[in-house]
C-alpha cells in the first residue's frame, strides 16, 4: 500500500527579516533553486503567485470515466479556447466572451475538468499583441503538475549550434559543462529510458524504460534500416522508486498517465512540489508565500544591487515588500521577462538586468503540427493490451542537419508519438457505421492505430519579442504582456520536411497512411517557450552570465528557460533545472564568500 505523507508545516513568511535569498517562483527552475539553495544552508523565502491545491484530489488519477458526472468534461459554463479561436482572433482571446471562465487549448483535451484549478482564467490574465497559445499554471509546482514529462538532454549541436551551421549564437557553456547536473537531476528526480548512444541525443543515467507496444517496436525495426532510431519516450518518471524522497512512488504502470492534462498522484511522474519543494522544507530553511506575485524586483538605489521582492497577495489584493540577499526569478520564461521589464527604477530605467535591451527578445521556442496516423493492419482483431498505464510512448529523435546539411532550412526536429489500446479506444468518434457492426469495428482496430508528431526547432531571432503593454493591466493591476512574435520562413520550410518525413516513415514501415497533418498549430502551442533573457559572454548582446547571473546586477540571478540562447528540440525542463541546479550551486559558492 502506497502511504501519503504531509510535508513538514512550513514556517510563516517574516517581512522583517532579510532572507539569504528570495525565489519568484516554484515550478521546475525555482523548485530546482530552492533545492540547492537549502541544501547549502542558505535561508530561502519563495514567493509563488499561485495557491497551493490538494493536488492528489485534483488529479484523480485512478479515476474512470464513468465515474465522473461529465466523463471528465468541462462544464458546459467554461470554454477552452480552439484553433480557429486562437488563429482567426486577436489577443486578448478571452474579452467579452460569454463563458464564466475560459482556458488556454490544453483544458480542451479529454479529462479537462481535471486540470481546471491548474491552468489560469483567460479571463483573469489578459495578454496583447501578436497570436500566441500561452499556456499557463498558477499553483505551486507550475506547469511542473501537468507537463508531458518527456525528459531529454540537450547536446553541444544544441550549445554550438553556431559553430555548427553558423547561424545565431553560441551558448556560453558546452555540453561538458552541464553533463554532471544532468546527472545529478537523473538521480535525485529519476528518469526512465533507453541507452542509444546518440551524440546529438546525450544518455541519462536511466531507471527502468517503459516497454514498447508491439506496433512500436516493428516502427523501432524498420527506422533502423533507415539509420534513425525509435526509443521509448524518456519520461522524468521514477520506475525503480526513489529511496531519499519519501514524497514520491515508483510508477505502478497504472493510472491515468494518457489522460490530458493530467498528472501523477502518487508523484512517480516529477513535479516540483513533491521532488524538490517538500524535501527543500524539510530543510528547516524553506519558508513558503503561495498567493504572492512577485510585481517589482526592488533596488537599493544607493548600489544598484536588487534588495528584494514587491509582492501583491494574490487573494487580498494587498502589497507587501520580502527583503533578501540575494533575488532568484524563476517564474517562467515569459512571466520572468515580464518582471525584469516592471521593474523600472532609475538605476535601471529600461528595467532591471536590461542594459543591453534584450530582455524579452530573442524569443524561442518549439513548432508543432505535422505528424502522421497509421493503421498496422496486423494488429487489427489482436487481444486488447493494457498500454494506458505508461507515462509516454515512443520519441524519435533528430536526424536532419546532423551529418549532411539540408538545403531548405537549419536545425532539426524531433517525434512524440504512441501506439496502443487506450481507455476510450482511439478514432471510434470517426468510425463508420452502427449497431454490433460498429461496435466489432471500434473493437476490433482500437490497439491498431499509430500516430507521431513533430517538434521542430525555432530559431532565436531579435525581432521576436514580447514587451509590456501600455494599457492592458491584469486582474491585480499589473500590466501584461504584448507579443511581437511570428515563425518564420525557416519553420514553415521544416514543417513541410516533418510532414514529408513522417509520412515517409511510416509508409517504409508498412502502415496504411490515414492522415497527413501539414498544418502548423499557432505560436506557442508548444509550451515550451524560451530565450527571452539569454546567457552570452558579451554584455551588450546578453542580460545573463554563464551562471544566470544577471551582467548588470550581480545579486539578480534569472535561473528559467529564458535563459537558453537557443531552443534546440529536445523538451526543455530537464535542462532548465540541471543549469538551475549548476548556477544555484555557484551562487551559494558566492554568497559564502561574500561577494553578492
Ligand atoms: C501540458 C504540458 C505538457 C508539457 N510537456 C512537457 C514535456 O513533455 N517535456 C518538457 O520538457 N516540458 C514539458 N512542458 C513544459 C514544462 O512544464 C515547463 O518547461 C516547466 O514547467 C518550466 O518550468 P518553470 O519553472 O520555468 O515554469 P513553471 O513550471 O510554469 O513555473 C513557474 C511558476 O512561477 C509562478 N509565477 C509566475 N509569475 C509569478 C510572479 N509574478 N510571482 C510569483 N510567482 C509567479 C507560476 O505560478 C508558476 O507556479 C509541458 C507543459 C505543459 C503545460
Ligand atoms: S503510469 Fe506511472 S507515472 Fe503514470 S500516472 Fe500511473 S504511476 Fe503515475
Amino acid at each position: 500500500m502506497f502511504i501519503r505523507l504531509k510535508q513538514a508545516a512550513a514556517p510563516e513568511v517574516d517581512l522583517r527579516t532579510t532572507y539569504d535569498a528570495v525565489v519568484v517562483g516554484s515550478g521546475a527552475a525555482g523548485g530546482m533553486a530552492a533545492h540547492v539553495l537549502t541544501s547549502h544552508g542558505m535561508n530561502v523565502l519563495m514567493l509563488e503567485a499561485g495557491k497551493k491545491l490538494d493536488i492528489n484530489s485534483e488529479l484523480k488519477s485512478m479515476e474512470w470515466p464513468y465515474d465522473h458526472p461529465r466523463r471528465g468534461q468541462m462544464a458546459p459554463s467554461n470554454h477552452a479556447l480552439s484553433f480557429n479561436e486562437y488563429t482567426i482572433r486577436q489577443p486578448p482571446y478571452a474579452v467579452g466572451s460569454r463563458y464564466k471562465h475560459v482556458y488556454s487549448y490544453v483544458q480542451g483535451w479529454g479529462g479537462s475538468d481535471y486540470s481546471k484549478n491548474i491552468v489560469v482564467d483567460e479571463k483573469d490574465h489578459p495578454y496583447s499583441g501578436t497570436k500566441y497559445a500561452w499556456v499557463r499554471a498558477r499553483l505551486l509546482g507550475g506547469k511542473t503538475n501537468i507537463w508531458g514529462r518527456l525528459a531529454l538532454r540537450l547536446s553541444d549541436y544544441d550549445f554550438k549550434a553556431k559553430t555548427h551551421d553558423g547561424y545565431g549564437e553560441d551558448w556560453p557553456i558546452s555540453y561538458a559543462d552541464i553533463a554532471p547536473y544532468y546527472d545529478k537531476v537523473d538521480l535525485y528526480l529519476g528518469i526512465s529510458g533507453v541507452k542509444e548512444n546518440l551524440p546529438h541525443l546525450p544518455d541519462s543515467l536511466f531507471q527502468r524504460p517503459n516497454k514498447l507496444t508491439a506496433a512500436e517496436v516493428t516502427l523501432r525495426s524498420s527506422l533502423r534500416k533507415m539509420d534513425r532510431v525509435l526509443t521509448p519516450y524518456r519520461a522524468g518518471v521514477t520506475t525503480d522508486g526513489l529511496k531519499h524522497n519519501k514524497y514520491r512512488s515508483k510508477c505502478f504502470g497504472r493510472g491515468a498517465c494518457g489522460r490530458r492534462a493530467g498528472g501523477c498522484d502518487i508523484h512517480a511522474a516529477f513535479d516540483s512540489p513533491t521532488g524538490l519543494i517538500y524535501p527543500a522544507l524539510d530543510t528547516g530553511h524553506l519558508t513558503l508565500r503561495t498567493n504572492a506575485t512577485a510585481r517589482e524586483v526592488l533596488v537599493d538605489p544607493k548600489t544598484g544591487k536588487a534588495r528584494g521582492v514587491a509582492f501583491v497577495d494574490t487573494e487580498t489584493g494587498r502589497s507587501y515588500e520580502a527583503l533578501a540577499t540575494v533575488v532568484v526569478v524563476a517564474a517562467s520564461t515569459l512571466e520572468s521577462a515580464r518582471l525584469l521589464l516592471l521593474s523600472k527604477s532609475t538605476t535601471h530605467p529600461n528595467g532591471i538586468g536590461n542594459s543591453s535591451g534584450h530582455v524579452g527578445h530573442n524569443f524561442c521556442e518549439h513548432v508543432m503540427g505535422p505528424g502522421v496516423t497509421g493503421l498496422v493492419k496486423d494488429r487489427i482483431g489482436q487481444a486488447r493490451t493494457l498500454d494506458d498505464g505508461r507515462p509516454g510512448g515512443f520519441y524519435v529523435p533528430r536526424f536532419r542537419n546532423l551529418k549532411e546539411k539540408n538545403r531548405n532550412f537549419l536545425r532539426g526536429y524531433g517525434f512524440e508519438g504512441s501506439a496502443g489500446t487506450t481507455i476510450f479506444p482511439e478514432h471510434a468518434m470517426e468510425t463508420r457505421g452502427f449497431g454490433a457492426d460498429f461496435k466489432k469495428s471500434v473493437r476490433d482496430r482500437a490497439g491498431a492505430y499509430i500516430s507521431m508528431g513533430g517538434f521542430g526547432e525555432v530559431l532565436p531571432r531579435f525581432e521576436n519579442h514580447i514587451d509590456l503593454d501600455p494599457k492592458l493591466k491584469d486582474r491585480w493591476g499589473i500590466p501584461t504582456l504584448r507579443f511581437h512574435y511570428k515563425f518564420g520562413d525557416n519553420e514553415k520550410k521544416m514543417c513541410e520536411d516533418m510532414a514529408n518525413a513522417a509520412q515517409e516513415m511510416f509508409e517504409a514501415a508498412g502502415f496504411e497512411i490515414l492522415d497527413v497533418s501539414r498544418t502548423m498549430l499557432t505560436e506557442g502551442w508548444s509550451i515550451h517557450e524560451l530565450g527571452t533573457a539569454r546567457m552570452g559572454s558579451n554584455p551588450k548582446t546578453s542580460v545573463l552570465n554563464q551562471f544566470q547571473q544577471s551582467h548588470d546586477v550581480k545579486n539578480l540571478f534569472v535561473v528559467d528557460g529564458s535563459s537558453h540562447v537557443s531552443a534546440s528540440c529536445q523538451n526543455p525542463t530537464w535542462t532548465i533545472m540541471a543549469l538551475a541546479w549548476r548556477s544555484c550551486d555557484y551562487l551559494a559558492s558566492e554568497f559564502k564568500k561574500g561577494n553578492l
